[in-house]
């Protein structure tokens, strides 16, 4: 078999340049190693209710609202389905707001009125949240690089402020529960509090997915393929020999360096997600002027990163009557899941304001390499052209998520098309 360009994974990297280059005009042949397109964002459906890796996008990424801007014509439609603004963090005071509506950044003043740190933490923070609003998404990316630990202290945060939110909502937006991150990526996920919302795709995220399969109906994708071995001009699968002028490596990053023992593979951080059912009448009604929030534990000692109730975002994704309730734990090893779950409750209790008791558990997925560290100094543009006519993008070549993902990929397939145009 011969394709114009190969595409390893069929993960949304994948999905995302061989879209770009069927769109292009060229032949396309997609190589999954598993029985579905996705990678790690695909959902299934388990007793009526759809369950995946509580991921969470966010309205201001360039790559994914590229996506929700194509014409209809093109691809199926992406709508995305925002959280209320910002983040609630769970204190024993209630829930304290952190972050502002989109195009107020003014609000972000809520932040000085926080019964959490002090007068000068609360200041400091509220004009670096304002300084984030404003300035471009390429001023927040550039500038020294330190861990995050680092930068805060030299802003002059205070251990309360810096134990008592930044730590708990940097590890649930990156697992970083160490402040290694990058002062670049700590601002960039700062920056997510006060531009645009965090959101979940209409449909869930296999919504994604389709929008972007729909765009590659001429190309051929052969699920339930491994590939072995990749040259420049072909690659061996469990399919056989596949010829072609160009490859792009789209597979995790672990993936990846077995096929290109060049590559580095970034340290992974691991995620544990649990899914919680409730009966619709033990959660207050919804509001409909208000979106659901999503909610950072603020207590040091709670395994709880984030939590939210994921269908009153999705509605589709729980029968009718019932409540879907994600959580995210960050940095567990996986063993155990029973007392993590015990633990997880015993928090979403007071949280939800439900009894511990009213939670139907449905499933706890663990992924130990589940995203690459934000570690400092990180590189948010790694090369996607090893070198003419082998490609490689996904979450490791850029920021550590669908994001990164996305971008990578349009890089990827902007260097393909360049590359082929030469020759
Ligand atoms: C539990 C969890 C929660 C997360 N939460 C968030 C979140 O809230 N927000 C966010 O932005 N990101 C989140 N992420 C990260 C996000 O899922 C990834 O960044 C993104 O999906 C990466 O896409 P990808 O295409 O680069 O890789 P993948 O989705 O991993 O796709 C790679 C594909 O390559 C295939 N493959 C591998 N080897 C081969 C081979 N040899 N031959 C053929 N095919 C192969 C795999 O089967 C897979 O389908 C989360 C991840 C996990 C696991």
């Amino acid at each position: 078999m011969r394709a114009d360009v190969i595409v390893i994974g069929g993960g949304l990297s994948g999905l995302a340049v061989a879209a770009r280059l069927a769109d292009a005009g060229l032949e396309i042949a997609l190589v999954e190693a598993g029985a579905a397109l996705g990678g790690r964002v695909r959902e299934e459906r388990v007793d009526g209710f759809r369950l995946g890796g509580g991921h969470l996008a966010h309205t201001s990424w360039p790559a994914l609202s590229e996506l929700a801007e194509l014409p209809a014509a093109r691809s199926a439609r992406l709508t995305l389905r925002p959280f209320a603004p910002g983040v609630r963090l769970a204190t024993p005071d209630g829930l304290l707001r952190f972050g502002a509506a989109p195009n107020r950044p003014q609000q972000s003043m809520a932040t000085l009125l926080a019964p959490i740190g002090t007068v000068a933490d609360k200041t400091e923070l509220s004009k670096q949240f304002y300084r984030l609003a404003r300035s471009p998404l390429d001023t927040t990316l550039s500038g020294p690089e330190e861990a995050s630990a680092d930068c805060f202290a030299a802003r002059g945060y205070s251990p309360v402020l810096v134990d008592g939110f930044l730590r708990r909502y940097l590890t649930a937006l990156s697992a970083d529960e160490d402040l290694a991150a990058s002062r670049r990526g700590a601002d960039w996920l700062l920056r997510l509090l006060v531009r645009g919302r965090f959101a979940i795709p209409e449909g869930g995220f296999n919504a994604l997915i389709d929008v972007l399969a729909a765009r590659l109906e001429s190309s051929r994708i052969l699920l339930g393929t491994r590939a072995h071995e990749v040259h420049a001009d072909r690659v061996a699968t469990d399919a056989g020999l596949l010829r072609t002028s160009a490859v792009v490596v789209a597979t995790e990053p672990a993936a990846a360096v077995s096929l290109f023992p060049g590559l580095q593979e970034p340290r992974m951080r691991a995620l544990t997600t649990l899914w919680h059912a409730v009966d619709g009448t033990m959660l207050p009604p919804p509001c409909p002027e208000r979106a659901p929030a999503l909610l950072i534990d603020g207590d040091a000692a709670s395994p709880v990163a984030r939590t939210w109730v994921h269908s009153r975002i999705a509605p589709d994704s729980a029968p009718a009557g019932r409540e879907l309730v994600c959580t995210m734990v960050a940095g567990h090893d996986g063993k155990e899941l029973e007392a993590l779950n015990r633990a997880v409750l015993a928090r979403l209790e007071p949280i939800h304001g439900v009894s511990a008791r009213g939670f139907q558990t449905l499933q706890i997925n663990h992924c130990e390499r589940a995203v690459p560290a934000l570690d400092a100094p990180y590189n948010f543009a790694r090369p996607v052209r090893l070198i003419g006519g082998l490609y490689v993008c996904g979450d490791h070549r850029g920021l550590p998520n669908i994001e990164g993902a996305l971008a990578s990929a349009a890089r990827a397939a902007d260097a393909v098309l360049a590359d082929l145009r030469r020759r």
